[in-house]
């Protein structure tokens, strides 16, 4: 019987083990959690968007732009879905595309993979962090416990993910383990998270939340436009939007490249018509602050920052507000700028860019071109998803392909 060894019990990890297990492969699976797939536990804020019925590799990041377009193209949303069902799991998806389990419950997803590998024999080395790998004839590991070693692994695949959410599991073990055996790697950067800006007015628009369109200006070209909730914070910005924007943005900063971002804080509104309707509003109460006027129409906090920046005073009758006075502070909402420092760090990525580089892996098997039955499956590889499922769906398509892949090897 062949012997199979599996670094990570996430997405990728426990799709691959299902798919050999079934095959009668003797598959042995490390995850240095106590539990699996802590990940999959919290995704899609404990919904689990596990796919999305949209799939193109225009969707995904990485030095390599069409590395995962092979194994998307051979398993997608239909493949997924047909897995999953396999499992005992039904999905459904929404309109926007985005794809969950029917019980909307991440933890559906979790025990349909779990029972169906009890019940496979499949043994998961639960509390085994795997710290380095040799290989002679078969691989060999050693783990945290005691440096105790597993031996005698006809094929070894690393899903081990990567750094982002460090509190549920992420790290760059796999990154070691690559170098390790002679692979190159791809920088790894915080994606699909919050922005840090260097704006005074950070404090004072905290917690501000409207619907609006960004830009992102990479070294003063536009590189992204994107609509969507944005979220002020203390550290700068938040929101989908700009988790969206927010792998440009990301990687850009790697590359020391100057990033600022343009938010349009009225793209809901016609600007001329609301510039008129504030001209009329002046008339109607002449004696009112400016402060409580543009409170009416855009938060109250925003309204603050934003005739602090136009030099005008708040408490300044509207009979004052001229013409000229209401164009400047339309442009402001329409073209607010955000210089961007920094990411809010690993902690609160949703997931990782970068990884091992993809020009060393065969895009078919996910088989490592320098180490012969070694494979590398999932986030650990250098191809990062937009928000959406596409994460998952990456880690579902490279685990099959890769699956099967050894599973040939061996007949
Ligand atoms: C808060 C949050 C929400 C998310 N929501 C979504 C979503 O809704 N949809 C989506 O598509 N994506 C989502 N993602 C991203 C998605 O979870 C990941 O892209 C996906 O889990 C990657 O799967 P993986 O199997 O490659 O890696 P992981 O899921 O990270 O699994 C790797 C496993 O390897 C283990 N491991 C690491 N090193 C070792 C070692 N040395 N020895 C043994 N075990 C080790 C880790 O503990 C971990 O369990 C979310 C991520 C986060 C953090």
């Amino acid at each position: 019987m062949k012997k199979v060894a599996i670094i990570g019990a996430g997405a990728a990890g426990l799709t691959a083990s299902v798919i050999l297990a079934r095959e009668g492969v003797q598959v042995e699976l490390f995850e240095q959690n106590s539990k699996n797939a802590k990940k999959i536990l919290v995704s899609g804020n404990g919904h689990c968007n596990i796919s999305n019925k949209n799939i193109d590799v225009s969707n995904y990041i990485s030095d390599n732009p069409q590395f995962a377009e092979y194994a998307l193209k051979r398993f997608g949303f239909k493949e997924l879905e047909k897995f999953m069902n396999s499992l005992g799991l039904l999905l459904f998806c929404k309109e926007d595309g985005k794809c969950y389990p029917l019980s909307y419950e991440a933890k559906s997803v979790l025990s349909a993979f779990e029972e169906t590998l009890a019940n496979l024999d499949v043994k998961i080395f639960n509390g085994h962090r795997v710290e380095s790998i040799t290989k002679d004839k078969c691989f060999t590991l050693t783990c945290n416990d005691n440096e105790k070693r597993y031996g005698g692994y006809d094929a070894l695949i690393v899903a081990s993910g990567l750094k982002a959410a460090p509190q549920l599991g992420g790290n760059d073990d796999g990154l070691k383990f690559a170098r390790s055996l002679g692979h190159t790697i791809s920088e790894p950067y915080p994606s699909l998270v919050g922005l840090h800006s260097d704006s005074e007015h950070n404090g004072m628009l905290s917690g501000v939340k409207v619907r609006g369109r960004i830009c992102v200006y990479v070294d003063r070209f536009k590189e992204k436009s994107i609509k969507g909730d944005i979220l002020f914070t203390a550290y700068g910005i938040s929101g989908l939007a700009v988790l969206d924007i927010s792998q440009t943005a990301s990687k850009a900063l790697l590359n020391h490249q100057e990033v600022e971002l343009s938010l349009d804080l009225i793209s809901e509104f016609n600007p001329q018509s609301l510039s008129a309707q504030l001209l009329q509003l002046c008339k109607k109460v002449p004696q009112h602050s400016v402060l409580s006027l543009l409170s009416g129409i855009i938060p109250s906090k925003l309204a603050a920052v934003v005739l602090k920046e136009m030099k005008i005073q708040e408490s300044m009758q509207a009979l004052h507000l001229n013409t000229k006075m209401i164009k400047g502070i339309m442009n402001k909402l329409q073209n607010y700028r955000l210089r961007i420092i920094d990411t809010h760090g690993y902690k609160h990525a949703e997931v990782c860019g970068g990884g091992v580089n993809t020009n060393e892996i065969d895009a078919k098997s996910f088989e490592s071109k320098k180490v012969k039955d070694l494979y590398f499956i999932g986030e650990v590889l250098d191809v990062t998803g937009e928000r959406g499922g596409y994460n998952f769906q990456f880690a579902f398509a490279s685990a099959h392909q890769c699956a099967k892949a050894v599973l040939n090897g061996f007949s």
